[in-house]
């Protein structure tokens, strides 16, 4: 049985609700997985991944869906060729000196996006959802995407990457826009 059977009823998986920044819990350090937490972890990944493809998206970490444990959901294939991976506990082994710029965006600050400095490439080490430890290589797209999705573990956004005054425009826009929603 794979760890991902799940996803072939995910269309009929409620997904889970996204919670959108100035939340408080998007700003929270998440705690390490233990053993004990594994069950809840298996139990709440049907929902996230249904929210995430719903969005649709490339990542979706715990902390924005309001878990505050250090795991994450990264797809960056196409949709008819999925290719789910579940980053638990992930480190930074080491990263390129060589930096990429790359135009981001969150599920949790929804249609704003800019341009973010990072290491165009990174080691990263985790643990999979069948608790084997992986470390893997990746650049690129993939290797945005997962530093993006390590740092909301950590309580940081993309726009914690530029300078004040374009966060504070970006924050401003998405608050208007989210007031205009309700
Ligand atoms: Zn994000």
């Amino acid at each position: 049985m794979s760890s991902f059977d799940f996803l072939d009823g995910l269309d009929a998986v409620p997904p889970t609700p996204i919670l959108i920044a100035p939340h408080p819990v998007l700003r929270q350090v998440a705690r390490p997985v233990r053993p004990e937490d594994m069950d809840a972890l298996r139990a709440a990944l049907p929902g996230m991944f249904s929210a995430m493809y719903a969005a649709p998206g490339i990542g979706l970490a715990a902390p924005q869906v309001g878990i505050g444990l250090r795991f994450a959901l990264v797809d960056i294939s196409e949709e008819d060729q999925r290719n789910p991976i579940v980053l638990i506990n992930p480190e930074i082994v080491s990263e390129s000196e060589e930096m990429a710029v790359r135009e981001e965006g969150c599920l949790s600050l929804p249609n704003q996006y800019a341009d973010v400095i990072r290491p165009h490439a990174v080691r990263v080490r985790y643990r999979t959802v069948d608790g084997a430890e992986e470390e893997r290589d990746v650049d690129e797209l993939l290797a945005t995407c997962i530093q993006h999705e390590m740092d909301h573990l950590d309580g940081i956004l993309f726009v914690d990457h530029l300078s004040t005054l374009k966060r504070n425009m970006i924050m401003r826009r998405l608050a208007k826009e989210q007031k205009a929603r309700r």
